[in-house]
């Protein structure tokens, strides 16, 4: 089968790989659709953790095409999305939802198994959920991406009429913009340099996208409902942008990191014991949570599809991968097998 997979440092290519074939508990997906994500770009360009010709991808869905033995509960032909690891099940991380901190998760498309860059990927039937009729498979593929800004707003201590600061509006931006707002935010300002975004974040129902660098997002937020965001979600993950969200959360407020620095960072406690702010850092997501995804996609509660800017296939991954240093008007690039 045909497959993006990562060459070397900041190189990909499409090549043929052997077809994975389901082992035990295991279904092999048809692959419909797989997002691209910023953790694919960053691993790519740092090259860590990854072998040459590692298959890529991990926010996606498809149609089973193969059962392995013991499975149950799914049939060849049901669409699905999967959580985009493997863990063990049993452990008390396992026990209570929060796999990701299992000692033996092993996860797809980023080193330690195949990801869905390709047109079949193999995944354990544990990791399954259905996908209903009325959800495309485009929007299946969001259910990661939005289950991360979903895992950050559940982190927080939102509540209705609360005002709220988003910064950055990258999908992880937009999809914790979009639960902001399911959740009852009264208003939600989004906090972004690049001015392609501006449109979209507004689509996704931003209160007001502002330049950081011209204007207070924390004096937006109080243009509305009268005080400074009693929430702010860092979602940029750059050195400094911790210490900027600390100095606009009110009193008593919040701040959600869910950025992922990648260098060491520097805040001033005392800006922190004067608002006695709380700081709370959110990694992934749970299994409740993307079957709560699933739901509010189905529902009506959320629509996320205008987060999808471009449809390509996977021939035009590794030219993507190379557009996507510079973003400009883009957000979620979704690669699409014809199915
Ligand atoms: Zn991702
Ligand atoms: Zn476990």
């Amino acid at each position: 089968m045909k497959a993006a997979v990562f060459k070397k440092r900041d190189e990909m290519a499409v090549i043929d790989v052997p077809d994975p074939v389901a082992g035990v508990g295991e279904v092999v997906l048809k692959v419909h659709n797989c997002g691209i994500c910023g953790s694919d770009l960053h691993a790519v360009q740092y090259g860590i953790g990854m072998p040459p010709d590692t298959v890529m991808g991990h926010e996606f869905c498809g149609e089973i095409h193969s059962l392995g033995t013991d499975v149950n509960g799914y049939r060849i032909g049901d669409r699905v999305t999967s959580l985009p690891y493997i863990a063990c099940g049993v452990c008390t991380w396992c026990m209570r939802d929060d796999a990701m901190h299992c000692a033996k998760l092993r996860s797809l498309g980023l080193g330690q198994l195949p990801g869905a860059y390709a047109e079949f990927v193999a995944c354990s039937s544990a990791s399954l959920l259905k996908l209903p009729a009325n959800v495309s498979s485009r929007a299946g593929a969001l259910v990661e991406p939005l289950s991360v800004g979903l895992h950050g707003v559940n982190h927080s201590s939102i509540e209705p009429g609360m005002g709220v600061v988003v910064m950055g509006a990258g999908p992880i931006g937009l999809s914790t913009l979009i639960w902001a707002k399911a959740k009852g935010a009264s208003a939600v300002v989004v906090s972004e340099l690049a001015p392609g975004r501006t449109e979209l974040a507004m689509r996704l129902g931003a209160s007001a996208v502002v330049n950081p660098t011209k204007e207070d997002p924390a004096e937006a937020v109080r243009a509305i409902t009268g005080r400074p965001p009693e929430v702010v979600f860092e979602c940029i993950g750059v050195k400094s942008t911790l210490g900027a969200a600390i100095g606009m959360v009110a009193r008593h407020g919040q701040v959600v990191v869910i950025g992922v620095c990648m260098e060491s960072d520097s805040i001033y406690p005392l800006s922190c014991v004067m608002k006695e702010v709380q700081i709370n850092f959110a990694l992934a997501y749970t299994r409740g949570e993307f079957q709560e995804t699933i739901d509010a996609l189905s529902n009506g509660t959320i629509d996320a599809t205008p987060m999808i800017t471009d449809v390509i296939n996977v021939e035009e991954v590794p030219a993507m991968f190379v557009e996507l240093k510079r973003p400009g008007t883009r957000a979620k690039v979704m690669v699409e097998f014809p199915h």
